[in-house]
């Protein structure tokens, strides 16, 4: 399973296959291999109450339906954990591109999850340098989800990486608009959801003002 994020000549490349197997599984989906990250996310729907990785053996198999770990690998319980709190830790740091701060509790957080993670910078085959996921298992996973977030930094993909304001919601999705406005998944479903809930909660205040004069 290798993965080689690299760049050469100050040209991005992905110089060995990074995990395809991915599917539509939200809505505006990110370019590959980021989308991965977003389908990662988008396995807990709240509105639905869906959680796909209910379990050690869930996250197993979606892990490895990915490539991202041999089929045969064990996720035990502590793992499924931190793979769930891994997750969110994500979902927390995409938030920021809604408008959202990152608390420093979310920072620790975060780094704690991802301490693990040590990609390595190689030279491939063919002389070019990039960075590697290295180590296996568990940290081999957090290797290449940190390195695809890294290359999508790079390549200023990740700051249109957003989550749904809809708090009901919180889909990853791809904001593809040109001024990188979009606050929902669905501005139809969601963004109306919003904004008839605000309309309710500004009545509702009004109504206790003018209850209390
Ligand atoms: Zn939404």
């Amino acid at each position: 399973m290798p993965c080689l994020l690299g760049w050469a000549h100050g040209a991005s490349i992905v110089e060995e296959a990074m995990p395809r197997r991915t599917s539509h599984r939200g809505p505006h989906p990110a370019p590959d291999p980021l989308r991965l990250v977003q389908e990662f996310l988008n396995t807990r729907r709240i509105e639905t109450h869906t959680e796909e990785l209910a379990s050690p053996r869930a996250l197993a198999d979606w892990l490895s339906h990915q490539q991202l770990l041999w089929p045969d690998a064990v996720v035990d319980e502590t793992l499924w954990q931190q793979g769930l709190a891994a997750r969110e830790a994500l979902r927390a740091l995409a938030r920021h591109h809604s408008g959202r701060r990152l608390t420093a509790e979310e920072v620790k957080v975060f780094q704690e999850l991802f301490d693990e993670a040590s990609p390595d910078l190689r030279l491939s085959a063919t002389g070019k340098l990039g960075l590697v996921a290295s180590g296996n298992g568990w940290p081999r996973v957090l290797s290449h989800l940190l390195l695809i977030v890294f290359e999508a930094v790079r390549v200023d993909t990740w700051r249109r990486f957003k989550i749904c304001r809809n708090e009901g919601c919180q889909l990853a999705f791809y904001d593809s608009s040109t001024n990188q406005s979009g606050k929902w998944c669905n501005a139809k479903a969601c963004g109306n959801r919003f904004n008839a809930g605000n309309t309710r909660r500004r009545r509702a205040w009004r109504d206790r003002q003018g209850a209390g004069r």
